[in-house]
Formats: structure tokens, sequence, C-alpha cells
């Protein structure tokens, strides 16, 4: 007997099952020599994902307003996935300089030497985009707010000039996930997400999603996935999908806790300033609160000066924050970049060291204790 696993029975259930397999297999000769045919939705390898894939890339899609989504193994896999679907050698790619570390350095080391010219502007750019888009200009890369400094990018008036001028435009979403930014809907080709932090939201799996609406876009994306190898786990698809039952809930609390966490942070002598839109006080205010709807839970801040060792002071002695990369969990985290890394960024929002917080579900006022203490001892060794 074939050993050929076919769901039926009487069983229903209110969670997703997970279904593996490399191998995908045929009724016949002719459905195997048409197999290709089933793409870009349909399952004839397992590289292309199986059903429990579909089910979560339906849900994301769903939850971004768009047709169609592409999974990937990591956040980062989704960004390159994008890229190397529409970009060739000869083209020109605008990409925002507070743009995720791997894609700017994919740009920069990668793609530069396949004959792309990657240009990096100002995150902060509106309708000024238009200025930098040439006859070759192939895609425009979008992150708002911006990775570490929280730079707030005008993203419909990029998108209105990307599309006046035909070119593309993919926007990393993960800081305010689609339940706080439609992407799509503001006129943005692809929204990508590292499920990773949010969808995913307990800091145990890696993944990434691409949304959109075109049917070609997905055709081609399907099939750059598959060929790149960027196959996913039919078990880390259970675990965002378990994640996504959960996520508007922790979006909601750990966007409130972060408010009042940045909120009481701002009032202390040792906080210089905070990067983070949905403080009045942060030069992307207006343009945050005129399209997103939520706080997230990541901020940056910018201490007052004190020598580099201050920080071990103020890191090492937080109790209830851990330290590590990554967020959007239910435990805060807290991370570090050095003043050097600033430095040598094009458009820097600030050359000091800057202290990154991602507020979980841990009770606030712990939460406030916790950064209380950290503040002191850095008070102490400044
Ligand atoms: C974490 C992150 C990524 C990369 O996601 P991984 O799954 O860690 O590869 C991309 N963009 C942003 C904004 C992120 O925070």
């Amino acid at each position: 007997m074939k050993p050929i696993n076919q769901t039926n029975r009487d069983f229903a259930s209110l969670s997703p099952s997970v279904q593996r397999g490399s191998t995908v297999v045929f009724d016949s000769l002719a459905d195997f020599v048409n197999r290709k045919h089933r793409q870009p939705d349909g399952f004839s390898y397992g590289v292309t994902g199986t059903p429990t894939a579909r089910l979560l890339e339906d849900r994301i899609a769903a939850l971004e307003g768009g047709r169609h989504c592409v999974i990937t193994p990591s956040g980062a896999a989704a960004l390159m996935t994008v890229v190397m679907g529409f970009v060739r050698g000869g083209d020109h790619l605008l990409m925002s300089a507070a743009s995720y570390g791997a894609l700017k350095t994919f740009g920069e080391k990668w793609l530069a030497r396949m004959g792309v010219a990657v240009e990096l502007y100002d995150p902060s750019i509106g309708a000024g985009i238009e200025a930098l888009i040439r006859p070759g200009t192939r895609m425009i890369c979008i992150e708002a707010p911006g990775t570490v400094t929280m730079e707030m990018s005008d993203v419909p008036a990029i998108a209105d000039a990307a599309r006046r001028h035909g070119v593309l435009t993919m926007m990393d979403n993960t800081w305010a996930s689609p339940l706080g930014f439609k992407p799509l809907a503001h006129g943005v080709d692809f929204s990508v997400e590292a499920a990773t932090k949010f969808f995913s939201g307990h800091s145990d799996v890696l993944m990434g999603a691409i949304s959109m609406n075109d049917p070609e876009h997905y055709a081609v994306l399907r099939e750059t996935q598959s060929i790149l190898g960027q196959q996913v786990s039919p078990d880390d698809c259970f675990l965002v999908l378990r994640g996504l039952e959960t996520l508007g809930l922790r979006l909601r609390a750990q966007s409130d806790a972060t408010l009042r966490v940045a909120e009481w942070l701002q009032a202390q002598p040792q906080v210089e300033r905070l990067l983070y839109p949905p403080l009045a006080s942060d030069p992307g205010h207006a343009r945050w609160k005129r399209d997103f709807t939520t706080n997230s839970c990541l901020f940056s801040m910018v201490l007052a000066p004190a020598p580099e060792s201050a920080f071990s002071g103020f890191f090492d002695s937080l109790r209830h924050f851990a330290i590590g990369a990554s967020w959007g969990g239910v435990h805060s985290l807290v991370a570090y970049y050095p003043a050097a890394l600033q430095a040598d960024r094009a458009y820097p929002a600030t050359d000091r060291a800057v202290v990154r917080v991602s507020v979980g579900l841990e009770d606030v006022d712990v939460l406030k204790d916790d950064l209380r203490a950290g503040l002191a001892a850095y008070q102490q060794s400044r």
C-alpha cells in the first residue's frame, strides 16, 4: 500500500493541522507532468509549502488587506526575496538609510556588485523622493518608523510618487504590524513583516511575510521563494498561526504599556531624548498621528552624555528587561547600539549611542522600577 496521508474521517478541531511533506504525490503520470501548473497557489513539491503554510499565508493576507502572501524563513529573507524577485543588474534601487541592517548590507555588498545602483535616501523624506527617481529606478524600499532610530517617512507621499513613475514600492511594516498600519491601503505594492516579532509574539520562531494584491507579483514571488529554496517549516507555521490568535490583544496591551513607559522615561533626568513617534516631541509625530493607529512596543532613547562604561552600569543592573536582539515578544528586552554605528550611517538621526527598548506584557510598575534602578546605576558611573 502507498502510505498516503489524506486528511478525512470525522475530525474537526479549532487548531490547524500541521501537514508535513517534502514529496507531494500525484494520482497519475499526467498530473505529475503538469505539476508546475499548480503554482503559484497549489502544491507540487514541499518547497512551495504545504496546506499549513497556505493557511497562514491566507490569514496574513487578510490582516494586511491583501489578496496574496508569501511566507519566508525569516524577516530578513522576506526583504531579500522581494528585492531578488524584481531588481536586476542595471536597475536603480532607492533604499531608506534607516532600513533594516541586513537589507542595507545586501544592497551595498551584494546588489552593488551585481550591477544594481543602490542609493540610500533620507528616511524622513516625503514627496521629495520624486526628485531621486530616475528612468532606471525599479523599486523603493521603505521602512517606517526606521530601524533603531525611528524616523517617520511619509509613506503615502512616497507610494504616490512611485506609482506615477511606474516604480515598485515595498515597506517593512514590522513596527506597526498590519493592525497599526496597512501599507497596501496606502498604495504600497509589498508589505513585509518580520513575523518573528509581533505575529509569533513569543521570541521562539523566525519567519517573514510578504503581502500584496497583484496576482502577477504573487507569481513572481512564489517562484523567487521556491527558486531560492526559502521554505518554511509547517511546525513554525503552526506557532505563528497560534500567535496570530492573540495578536490583537498583545498589540493593544503592549502598545498601552509602551506609551506609559516612554512617557515616564521622558521625565527622567538621565534621559536626554526619546526616539518614538507616538510622543508629541518626536519629529515624526504628525506623520505617525495621521497614518498609524498603534504605539507598537518599541522605542529608542539617547541618554545624557556619559562614558561608554556607564552603559554597563545601566544594562547590567536590569533584573526584568533581558538584554538581546529582536523585539515584539511578551518579554521586555533592551538592546545597545554604540555611537560609532550611528556616526557611520548616512543621514543619521543622532551621533550618540542608542538604547532600544521593547516592552512586553509584564506589569508596567515592575518595568519602571527596573528602569529606575538601571538609570540610577548609569548616573553613578557618569
Ligand atoms: C527583526 C526585523 C527584521 C528581520 O527579521 P528576522 O526574522 O529577525 O530576520 C526586519 N525588519 C525589521 C524592522 C525588524 O525589526
